[in-house]
């Protein structure tokens, strides 16, 4: 491995000033970063620990709940505001990786982690997002994890996270700090697709750091559900998955929120679907009906044609699931 600075700057401003230099990068719980470092994927000159910063917080607002960029996966799962208001949250959590990775990784390191595509960790493979311009290797190779939707010629990854599923679905909005002070973005606009540019996963300039996100009251805590499908039950990223909310008075659906996981380079939110089942009963039938909704426009690429038949059947179980049908 390349050897490289370490710092651990104290206040938000030193951290900023360090991060805008080139070469740098954050760490937090170093979950995904130190195994792209000891891979080769990526090499810095300064490595910024972030962990002396008071990012930890998760506590109420005026319009809903606050978790601080640095609040551990773990912390988050746990904790009785997220059980109670956002229990879909928690659930794709406990969803995600093991319980000792977990306790290290933070909520901004989660969003930022990078795809686990395995073309892209292997430095002896093509791979436009580690290598812009070297081709794709996963295009006519090996693809069985890769995307259906919103993918380009250039690269057919998916993002792995779990809790970024969850966090698309609830609304929430991503806080980001730079020089110029805060900015908040919806968190459906922060990670973004392939196009012509792979190697940039989201929307956050070199020299802005995550500081937490906030997720809007609403009325999905009785209904919710994370289905995540995968090979195995533990320790394992999601061929697909499905975050389902509804907000359901007297059988009838008022609100609805889904989005899936394993399926594009971003949670990929099923706006028309969530439309199609407002002022619906909440019925298997009318589940279905919106699963297939989603479904248009989705490609195969080859060893992935699964999960053409296995994203909608997801989809609508998820649901029934939120809706307490089963
Ligand atoms: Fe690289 Fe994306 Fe192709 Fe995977 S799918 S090899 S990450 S360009």
């Amino acid at each position: 491995m390349k050897q490289f600075q370490y710092v651990r700057p104290a206040s938000q401003q030193a951290v900023l000033d360090a991060v805008g230099k080139p070469g740098s990068k954050i760490i937090a719980g170093g979950t995904n970063l130190v195994d792209l470092m000891k891979r080769g994927v990526t090499a810095p000159d300064k490595l910024v620990d972030i962990n002396q910063l008071p990012l930890k917080n998760i506590g109420v607002t005026k319009s809903g709940l606050h978790i601080g960029a640095l609040a551990l996966n773990s912390m988050v799962s746990e904790n009785n505001l997220v059980t109670q208001n956002h229990p879909l949250l928690a659930m794709a959590l406990k969803a995600g990786a093991s319980p000792q990775l977990r306790n290290m990784a933070t909520v901004g390191g989660n969003m930022m982690q990078r795809t686990r595509c395995g073309y892209f960790y292997d430095t002896s493979m093509p791979c436009n997002k580690r290598v812009p311009g070297t081709g794709c290797g996963a295009m006519e190779g090996i693809n069985r994890m890769h995307a259906i939707f919103g993918a380009s010629p250039q690269c057919i990854a998916v993002h792995p996270s779990d809790m970024c599923v969850a966090l698309a679905a609830l609304d929430a909005t991503v806080i980001i700090a730079g020089k110029k002070g805060e900015r908040r973005l919806p968190f459906t606009e922060f990670h973004r697709l392939p196009g012509d540019h792979p190697e940039l996963d989201n929307r956050l300039a070199k020299d802005e750091l995550i500081v937490g996100v906030d997720i809007p009251d609403n009325n999905f805590a009785k209904h919710s559900y994370y289905l995540k499908i995968r090979d195995r039950q533990s320790y394992a990223f999601a061929l697909v998955s499905v975050a389902a909310a509804l907000d359901i008075d007297n059988g009838v659906i008022k609100n609805a929120r889904l989005a899936m996981g394993g399926v594009a380079h971003k949670p990929w939110r099923l706006f028309d679907a969530e439309k199609s089942l407002i002022g619906k009963p909440a019925t298997e039938e009318n589940f279905a009906y919106a699963a297939q909704l989603a479904m248009q426009g989705a490609k195969s690429y080859g060893y992935n044609s699964f999960k053409l038949k296995l994203a909608p059947a997801t989809i609508t179980e998820a649901l029934k699931h939120a809706a307490g049908l089963v």
